[in-house]
């Protein structure tokens, strides 16, 4: 028995990276860590990649005819590929990020369904051998990427702003979306059955074409304020399609990445999933954020009363306990390094300071950890919702930095609201609430906010930033 040196490195390498991308995910759970857990994860994907284009069938090839057997156009979709994701990740800005990672999803799932539909073709006409085990990977492939891939599409566009980001409620959505998964099931099928065959091929092209459209259906009827489970559950969708081409490619690091990313994503949104209020069966099938216009409050209009930096100071600097509830606002005005700069102040002023971060606040989770983190804000000062809210009475003010449908009453109150049901931190019950925003603008489902007009709470109008920088300098005039 011969001993193939290369093939033994190559399972190594394949085993080092699997770790590696274990690690990194599990490092990725901690502000501290998930820049190392990131690199860590970089490293095993060049791994995987290096290793999969040593293998002895791929490295026969080189010599031969490399240019035919596609590995230049490999090269050089990868060179282009990493210049553009360089380019890309350099440029966007933090406010954009979900939408770029909606993209991404969406692009996993492209990915595996080409893998996918290429192999159906091979094996239709009879390039490649297939087993029943390929052949129902294939299927399966070609359904979760092509649902992925449009799905994401739709949810770039709605966070985007490309389209409303309002649930699009249609007559008969359920029966069209049954219908469509039932072509595809039948495609598939018929393919498993016969894959060299043209009913095999017709029945592959309806799946492939059935969940294309499947994936439009079934995420255009989601409003706007669920598009963060919605995000995570398509994160997840895009790790199953990855492992399922991982099987037909016979590529072990592609199963474990893929399932990596499939089981952590199912995590994350049964997480999003309690954050607010929601099964995943209620996100898919209720329409949410679809009543926004019958929603209380979005008629009669009171006016909020404001007060100015100089008389805020006068509360916060006689605060003994100040909470501060950062939200989308915070990241559009970039304000976390003035926040920071605020805290201090407050601090050496004698109160204690304690951040109270929503699960969905901003635009993707884990959005305002990351602000926070890296003004150096201490990770024991952020406390979690459920840690807060039973405190809130106790804090002399709460200050509402850029937030707004995480701290909306209505959630609880109004069940007419499309918020109705979601968590929210209760900033309503502190003795004083400062919201700092520019104007009327309505948070990200689109309603008015109740507790904008409570008496306990005074708005503190323009762009966050400057009307932190403006508090602190009070303290320094002091
Ligand atoms: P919201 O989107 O509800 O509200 C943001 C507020 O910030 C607005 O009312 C706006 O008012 C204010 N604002 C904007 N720019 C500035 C600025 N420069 N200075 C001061 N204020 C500013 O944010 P929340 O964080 O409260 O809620 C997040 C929402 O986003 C939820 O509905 C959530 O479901 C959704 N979502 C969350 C995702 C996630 O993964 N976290 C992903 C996708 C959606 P004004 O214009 O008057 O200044």
């Amino acid at each position: 028995m011969t001993v193939d040196l290369r093939e033994i490195l190559i399972s190594l390498a394949y085993i080092v990276a699997s770790v590696l991308f274990i690690l990194g995910i599990k490092r990725m759970g901690k502000t501290e860590t998930a820049t190392g857990g990131n690199l860590m994860s970089c490293i095993a994907m060049i791994l995987a990649v290096v290793a999969t284009f040593c293998k002895k069938t791929v490295a026969a090839t080189w010599t031969t005819d490399w240019i035919m057997n596609g590995y230049l156009w490999c090269a050089i979709a990868i060179i282009a590929g990493g210049v553009i994701g360089i380019i890309w990740a350099k440029k966007v800005q933090m406010t954009g990020m979900p939408q770029l990672v909606a993209l991404l999803n969406g692009f996993g799932g492209l990915a595996s369904l080409l893998v996918a539909v290429s192999q159906g073709w091979n094996i239709n006409h009879k390039l490649e051998a297939g087993n029943m085990v390929t052949n129902i990977s294939v299927v399966l492939t070609v359904i979760i990427g092509a649902i992925t891939f449009t799905g994401s599409v739709i949810a770039w566009a709605k966070l985007d702003g490309k389209i409303s980001s309002k649930a699009v409620i249609f007559k008969g959505r359920f029966v069209i979306s049954a219908l469509l998964l039932i072509i595809a099931i039948a495609g598939s099928v018929l393919f498993a059955i016969d894959p060299e065959g043209l009913v095999g091929l017709i029945g592959l092209l309806a799946a492939t074409a059935a969940s294309l459209i499947l994936g439009v259906a079934v995420v255009i009827p989601i409003g706007g304020g669920d598009m963060p489970v919605i995000i995570s559950l398509l994160n997840a969708l895009s790790g199953l399609a990855g492992a399922m081409a991982g099987f037909i490619i016979s590529n072990t690091v592609l199963i474990v990445a893929g399932c990596l990313v499939g089981t952590s994503g199912i995590v994350l949104s049964l997480v999003m999933c309690k954050a607010m209020n929601r099964s995943i069966k209620n996100l898919l099938f209720s329409g949410f954020g679809a009543s926004a216009a019958k929603a209380k409050g979005s008629g009669e209009h009171i006016e909020p009363k404001s007060i100015s930096v100089d008389s805020a100071y006068m509360v916060l600097e006689a605060a003994r306990s100040v909470v501060i509830i950062p939200g989308y606002g915070m990241a559009v005005a970039q304000a976390q390094h003035s926040v920071k700069e605020l805290v201090n102040k407050l601090e050496a002023n004698g109160a204690e300071v304690v951040f109270a971060i929503h699960p969905v606040a901003g635009r993707m989770p884990g959005h305002m950890n990351v602000l926070l983190a890296e003004a150096d804000i201490s990770y024991d000062q952020l406390k979690t919702m459920e840690e807060v809210n039973p405190l809130m009475p106790t804090f002399d003010v709460a200050m509402v930095i850029g937030a707004n449908d995480v701290v909306n009453p209505a959630a609880s109150s109004d069940q007419s609201s499309p918020i109705y049901g979601m968590p929210i931190i209760n900033a309503d019950q502190a003795r004083n609430v400062f919201v700092l925003k520019r104007g009327a603008g309505r948070g990200f489902s689109g309603i008015e906010n109740e507790l904008f007009i409570r008496n306990n709470t005074s708005m503190i109008y323009g762009d966050a930033k400057a009307t932190l920088t403006a508090l602190a300098k009070e303290f320094n005039a002091d």
